[in-house]
């Protein structure tokens, strides 16, 4: 059984008296324990409805999601899959619930009655993993966008998730906040938790093991970065390519040579210093 299970999963919004609009159709996916998949996708292919599916903020119209083998349909279960599953949104500037940065990563803990000792250590590890410890006791509103983000993860690592979803966490960032939130991704899944990364940002993509790439509500492909690199799938999707990835076929146009979809810059350079030799 993997951790997280969508097993034939529709989601329907209703939008007017009898009528709704199908979000989801039929999508059925499994991601194991430690896995860094990207879900990719134009704007309105279900992605955010796919995350708020999988943290219990949301109940599937068909179809059953489990998280770690618990169904998140079940309203007594929803408690327990929000502790699980944690997501971060896309605008740095409404995450924050209260003005001193420690205050506002204890909220989370706070409200599901953790004791206050153990509050203090998961705010001081939370604060530690992302890199913000010595902001403890700021204001969250001086904060760059990069660092707002990183608040609102440790938010998220203070309930002790077992899977972190970022929803276009980095689409407001300059390549700095980027960078920063990228990093504490992998460090974070490194350590184990499961990261679900919802990016247009290819060049996210090329450090995952998996890309899922969604198309008007179901699952158009799942592959690794390379598969769905080489697909051609994610220019019919209306995405673009990484730079890198971009860069080596023009390269390729030129008469360089390339075995395999490039997708890390290093190699570039090593292969075009190589066939320029
Ligand atoms: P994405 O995150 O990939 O941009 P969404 O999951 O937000 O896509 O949206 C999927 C579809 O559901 C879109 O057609 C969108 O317009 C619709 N939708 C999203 N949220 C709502 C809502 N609250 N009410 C009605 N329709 C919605
Ligand atoms: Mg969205």
């Amino acid at each position: 059984m993997s951790q997280i299970e969508i097993k034939g999963v529709s989601y329907s919004y209703p939008v007017k008296e009898g009528h709704s609009l199908k979000a989801l159709k039929n999508v059925s996916l499994a991601i194991d324990k430690g896995e860094f998949v990207v879900l990719a996708g134009m704007n309105g292919s279900g992605k955010s409805t796919l995350a708020k599916l999988l943290n219990g903020l949301f109940t599937p119209s068909a179809g059953e999601i489990f998280i770690d083998g618990i169904s998140t349909a079940d309203e007594e279960n929803t408690f327990e899959i929000r502790k699980k599953v944690g997501m971060v949104f896309q605008n740095p500037d409404n995450q924050t619930v209260a003005t001193i940065i420690e205050d506002d990563i204890a909220f989370g803990p706070e409200n599901i009655g953790v004791p206050r000792e153990e509050i203090v250590v998961r705010v001081d590890e939370a604060l530690e993993a992302v890199g913000m410890s010595e902001y403890r006791t700021r204001t969250a509103s001086k904060l760059s966008g990069g660092q707002k983000q990183r608040v609102a993860i440790a938010g998220v690592l203070a309930m002790r998730p077992d899977v972190l979803i970022l929803d276009e966490s980095t689409s407001m960032l300059d390549p700095n906040g980027r960078k920063e939130i990228m990093d504490i991704a992998l460090k974070l899944n490194k350590s184990g938790i499961t990261v679900i990364n919802i990016t247009h940002n290819m060049d996210e993509a090329t450090v995952a093991d998996r890309v899922v790439v969604m198309r008007k509500g179901r699952v158009a492909m799942d592959g690794t970065p390379k598969e769905v690199f080489a697909s051609g799938l994610l220019e019919a999707c209306g995405l673009t390519l990484p730079p890198v990835t971009q860069l080596s076929r023009s390269l390729a146009d030129e008469g360089f040579v390339f075995g395999d979809v490039v997708t890390d810059e290093d190699e570039l350079v090593e292969e075009i210093c190589r066939q320029l030799k």
